[in-house]
């Protein structure tokens, strides 16, 4: 990893769109970065845009600890592109196991597709060409431009924004998503392009592992200067909702995926029915969405099978 070595860009003021806001320090972030950062495996020089693009799909909604040992079985199982192609869809929802957003691995799969037929089984390193691949939203195609290639691009997720948001703006919360965040973040990055890939990098892990949402702790915090703190940690006014999983639409889905998962092939719906008995109706809604989202497939004789397992060509 090379070290912090231009000129301070420290805490001064930067505009974008017109507002002035606080610099984030990149000459104690990157040092902090690289004396703390965590040891992920797809943070390792050696591996590829194919496998940091699936750490990202992974990572998304999901925390690194389910992800990593899925991921390094993934890696070993589909080291590039053409061979997760030749897979079937429900092969890799297998594999995919208990991460959760299954649909994410039908994307992916699509993607792999893709990147095997169209882009000679590479992953491409322009943002808009990656915007262009199936399942590859504003944050990835950023991430994998960043985190792959090296580029100066700002990459956004939760975790930068609530960042910015504390010690850029001096507010609680990060608010809702809006088109200010890409040029704000971007107006953050220091002008030197291996300095601002990793400037991207620790912004996230700072946003991970010391500015997390609940508790920040400001103590082991390497910014000298917070807007938030200066400010006094003024409080949220954000009311926010705890995301159930017990008893919900979710839950239930994922019941109905696990018995097809764990199955070698098509089963009657009996199993299916047994498989959720808490509430009928919601069993017939979660059965319906997933047919509706193309994880699974009614046979002719009207069985029930995992995304081209159920004897029709997959799409
Ligand atoms: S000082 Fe505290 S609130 Fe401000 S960026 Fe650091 S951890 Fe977050």
């Amino acid at each position: 990893m090379p070290k912090p070595s231009a000129a301070h860009e420290g805490a001064g003021q930067v505009r974008t769109d017109g507002v002035a806001v606080n610099r984030v320090d990149a000459e104690a972030l990157l040092r902090w970065y690289q004396e703390t950062a965590r040891d992920l495996p797809w943070r390792r020089a050696e591996v590829s845009a194919w496998q940091i693009l699936m750490s990202e799909i992974m990572l998304q909604q999901t925390p690194v600890v389910r992800v990593e040992p899925i991921w390094r079985e993934w890696v070993a199982r589909w080291p590039v592109p053409s061979a997760m192609a030749t897979s079937s869809q429900a092969e890799v929802l297998r594999a995919w196991g208990k991460l959760g957003y299954p649909r994410r691995a039908l994307r992916l799969h699509e993607c792999a597709r893709v990147l095997a037929e169209q882009h000679d089984d590479e992953v491409p390193a322009d943002v808009e060409v990656l915007l262009g691949l199936p399942g590859v939203g504003a944050y990835t195609a950023r991430a994998v431009a960043c985190f792959a290639y090296g580029q100066r691009v700002p990459v956004v997720d939760t975790n930068v924004r609530r960042v910015v948001a504390r010690a850029v703006h001096g507010r609680a919360e990060a608010g809702n998503p809006s088109s200010r965040d890409l040029p704000e973040t971007e107006a953050l990055l220091p002008r030197q392009i291996d300095r601002a890939a990793m400037f991207s990098a620790a912004l996230m892990e700072l946003g991970a592992t010391v500015c997390t949402a609940r508790t920040p702790d400001c103590a082991r915090c390497p910014l000298p200067k917070c807007a938030w703190v200066a400010a006094g940690r003024p409080v949220s006014e954000v009311v926010k909702r705890t995301q159930k999983y017990e008893g919900t639409d979710r839950q239930a889905r994922g019941r109905l995926l696990d018995v097809l998962r764990d199955a070698s092939g098509p089963v009657e719906r009996i199993r299916l029915d047994i498989a959720w008995t808490r509430d009928p109706g919601q069993r017939d809604r979660a059965l319906d969405s997933l047919l509706i989202d193309g994880l699974i497939e009614q046979t002719a004789d009207g069985l029930f099978a995992l995304a081209g397992e159920g004897g029709q060509p997959e799409g």
